[in-house]
């Protein structure tokens, strides 16, 4: 959780420490070369290059192929202290920022930005013990973007969705929220249909309630309330085209919050995504 920019410096003080970081992620489990079939064999860096070949046949192996940092010309120390800011950031890290912090263009700051927030990506277990669930708005009034999420204490899922529909939530909560767990929302028509397929409670906002036998969604308004402040504060505003990756962003923040987020950035980054 309190990982020092000093210790950070200390850990990765060069790229070919980055890369090794990289390669282990990726690789490290690798005890059987791929090409020649070797059990046992040892990857050696090849000198000069981003990647590493077979002790037995010199098959070589990228480990920054299609990954976040493939093609980039960026040194991969700019990288992992980007990803370091983020990982330790309360409210994200806007591309001004990062275009001050390493003196590069706007346009690659942005790019880093965009990029990282792919190895945010949202995905894995389904959400389970308490889940709160409840839909927001962000944007400007005239076109507000409707925002359907679910959190339990140690996980969040949030989604862009054309409208906050009980067709919308019908597709969203069974794909994010294991089926019979406890589901808290408010009163809201659109989580109706919940009873069936979980242990559904409500709080009734309209009346003042809020919280009743333990029954709340303090929590995800408390991380809708983050969300928008973090818009407002550090990116002032979001196309609805990016929206999604913000959401990600937030999403991994709050699911690694109690944690060090840092190697978990590290090791989704070191992981091929898709484009
Ligand atoms: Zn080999």
């Amino acid at each position: 959780m309190n990982y020092s920019v000093t210790q950070f410096r200390k850990d990765y003080p060069d790229d070919d420490v980055c890369l090794d970081s990289i390669f282990q992620s990726r690789y490290g489990d690798l005890d059987t070369c791929p090409h020649c079939g070797v059990i046992g064999v040892t990857f050696y860096r090849v000198k000069g290059r981003k990647c590493y070949a077979c002790g037995e046949c010199g098959y070589q192996l990228h480990p920054l192929a299609e990954t976040i940092f493939h093609k980039s010309h960026i040194p991969l120390t700019s990288w992992f202290y980007v990803m370091y800011l983020y990982s330790v950031s309360k409210n994200g890290v806007s591309a001004k920022e990062v275009q001050r912090h390493l003196g590069v263009t706007y346009k690659t700051a942005w790019r880093m930005c965009k990029q990282i927030r792919v190895a945010m990506r949202q995905g894995g277990m389904k959400l389970s013990g308490v889940v709160e669930a409840d839909e927001t708005y962000l944007g400007a009034r005239n076109k507000k973007t409707p925002i359907l999420g679910a959190l339990s204490s140690k996980r969040a899922r949030a989604v862009v969705t054309d409208t906050a529909s009980a067709a919308r939530t019908k597709s969203f909560i069974p794909s994010t929220v294991q089926i019979g767990t406890t589901l808290h929302t408010d009163e809201s028509p659109i989580y109706h249909w919940t009873k069936a397929d979980y242990y559904h409670k409500t709080v009734h906002h309209s009346i003042g309630e809020y919280v009743r036998d333990g029954v709340h969604t303090n929590t995800i308004e408390g991380f809708w309330g983050q969300l928008k402040r973090s818009i407002d504060g550090t990116y002032h505003h979001v196309s609805r085209k990016y929206l999604q990756s913000y959401l990600d962003e937030f999403v991994f923040r709050y699911s690694y919050r109690d944690v060090a987020a840092y190697p978990v950035l590290l090791e989704r980054a070191s992981k091929r995504v898709l484009r």
